[in-house]
């Protein structure tokens, strides 16, 4: 399968881990648009949000609760921090690998002007 993300779970393309369980793998987004901007995906194959299916939830679930644990150790849980889903062309996502973009460390920009 010609995913990137699979081969960065795999370590044929190298990625700077922050966590990693049987599971989830999160690692430091290649192009940060913020002073921590993480990637946190699952290590099983779903495109996008709409392959989700009933069984993932509580896979989905556990991808927010790395998500908030990262938030605490980066020391963002409190002054907060985005996540993020894109999906398909128009939602700008370029992986087809779901991900949550966890964002932070500085205060954003309001999503809707
Ligand atoms: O949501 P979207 O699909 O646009 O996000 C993909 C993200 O994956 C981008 O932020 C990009 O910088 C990141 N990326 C990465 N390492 C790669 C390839 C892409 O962190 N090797």
């Amino acid at each position: 399968m010609d995913c990137i993300f699979c081969k960065i779970i795999e370590g044929a393309i190298p990625s700077k881990k922050v966590f990693e369980n049987e599971r989830i793998l999160a690692f430091n987004d290649i192009q940060p648009a913020a002073p921590v901007h993480i990637l946190i995906i699952p290590k099983k194959h779903i495109p996008t949000m709409n392959d989700v299916t009933e069984e993932d939830g509580p896979l989905i679930a556990e991808m927010f609760a790395v998500a908030r644990q990262i938030a605490k150790e980066h020391g963002i849980a409190e002054s907060g921090y985005r996540l993020v889903n894109n999906v398909n062309k128009d939602g700008g996502q370029v992986v087809y690998h779901l991900h949550l973009h966890l964002l932070g460390g500085a205060k954003l920009s309001p999503l809707l002007g």
